[in-house]
């Protein structure tokens, strides 16, 4: 790692590992080698551009930690992506996972450059090159990407290609997220967005709101948002507002997000929307409603935006986005944060199922998944819920000690080699 102060997401995901190292009482020793990376990886990404000319991005895959079973995490392309950001977001998916208790570590990846404003031919060629240079230390066994922000269904299938031909033989469970033709799971397109509804309603009973009536305002309209507020719709939530990066949309007597769904797929964005008034995308978090969902990116609630969120729930569709000094303002000001790693962890639960199945070749029903995917939920807000009230903590507090407690149980159990 390096030496100079990290900033932004880094600092605040260190920043909870040290709580959660005091409050676990870990040795300085056991927190550093928590907060260290095991593999970083850096590459060029020469890309032939389509008018001939070559552009060459920067790609970044963190392997935070393999204790508990193979490192496991998703692949973002933005603008942004920086070896900081990448890992942070390795360090959630360990937590993530552990919290969930799927037997997996944390990695994540990233390309820095904008997909938008690349073809699906370029998108091709970025992916299929990033794959061969990070090939060395990606496996089944080793290191399973998936989708993040601005990948989907078929950078997964692109992955899996390109390693498959390099292994000379195909290899469904080096990638999750895949199409369902190359042996995606049931369910795994929809489960973040499952497991963001299903925390949020048990958050809003938590504070005695019914959520049939309720009212939510979704922060994003991508993998996350979109799935997640057509859920509480169909739940009964009334969802008042939607963001997405160009724009937002509100009606206080709840949106259509059917309606929402196809003008997005049709125009490209929530802008311009019959059925809503326009607002500020920055008035979106200040709402008076009962949920929050912040469901695009990390950051955005900040000690300037936290103080005038109005919402009693916070469900963190995103990874990451609540700073540290916004968490504690949130807290102050009594509104219930339901962490990244224990709202949006549907998806990796469900990358799990696929992968399991890879490995039977075997299909699960759509039924079975669900289910499994459900009960694991619960649990989980169960645990972290029951620790948080035990201990006095914050549910961050609480899952973030939670999972920091079973990687070290388990590295402790292992030892240090040599
Ligand atoms: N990118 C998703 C996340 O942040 C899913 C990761 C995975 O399924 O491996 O949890």
């Amino acid at each position: 790692m390096s030496t100079t102060t990290p900033e932004g997401p880094l600092k605040d995901a260190l920043a909870q590992l040290a709580r959660a190292a005091e409050h676990l009482d870990l040795s300085a020793g056991t927190h550093k080698m928590l907060a260290t990376p095991r593999r970083e990886l850096q590459v060029a990404v020469p890309l032939r551009r389509d008018d001939g000319s070559v552009a060459v991005y920067s790609g970044f895959r963190v392997q935070h930690n393999f204790t508990r079973g193979p490192a496991k995490g998703g692949l973002r392309y933005a603008p942004q992506v920086d070896l900081d950001e990448v890992r942070a977001l390795a360090m959630w998916m360990t937590w993530k996972c552990a919290l969930l208790d799927v037997p997996y570590g944390g990695a994540k990846g990233g390309v820095a450059f904008d997909p938008r404003e690349h073809s699906d031919a370029e998108l091709e060629r970025i992916t299929r090159r990033y794959t061969s240079e990070i090939l060395p230390i990606i496996g089944p066994e080793v290191d399973v990407p998936a989708p993040d922000v601005g990948t989907n269904e078929q950078t997964m299938a692109w992955i899996m290609d390109t390693y498959s031909v390099a292994m000379g033989h195909t290899v469904p469970g080096i990638v999750t997220g895949k199409p369902l033709s190359l042996g995606g799971s049931l369910g795994r397109s929809m489960a973040t967005s499952s497991g963001v509804a299903h925390v949020a309603q048990l958050a809003l009973r938590s504070r005695g709101i019914e959520p049939h009536g309720a009212t939510a305002a979704v922060q994003g309209f991508g993998k996350v948002g979109r799935g997640a507020a057509l859920i509480l719709a169909h739940a009964g939530v009334k969802v008042v507002a939607i963001s997405d990066i160009d724009g937002a949309v509100a009606n206080p007597d709840g949106l259509s997000i059917t309606a929402l769904g196809h003008y997005v797929d049709e125009h490209g964005s929530v802008v311009g929307f019959p059925g809503g008034d326009a607002i500020d995308p920055s008035e979106l978090l200040a709402m008076e409603v009962d949920a929050l969902i912040p469901a695009a990116v990390e950051g955005v609630l900040t000690k300037d935006t936290a103080p005038t969120v109005c919402a009693s729930v916070v469900v963190e569709g995103a990874n990451g986005p609540t700073t540290e000094a916004a968490d504690t303002i949130l807290a102050d000001a009594g509104v219930l944060v339901v962490p990244d790693i224990l709202a949006n962890a549907g998806g990796v639960v469900v990358s799990y199922f696929e992968w399991v199945q890879a490995h039977q070749a075997y299909a699960w029903s759509e039924h079975d998944v669900e289910d499994r995917l459900r009960e694991r939920m619960e649990k989980a807000w169960v645990d972290v819920t029951t620790y948080a009230a035990a201990h006095g903590m914050s549910l961050r507090e609480a899952a973030t000690a939670m999972a920091v407690r079973r990687v070290f149980e388990a590295h402790m159990l292992r030892g240090l080699y040599p």
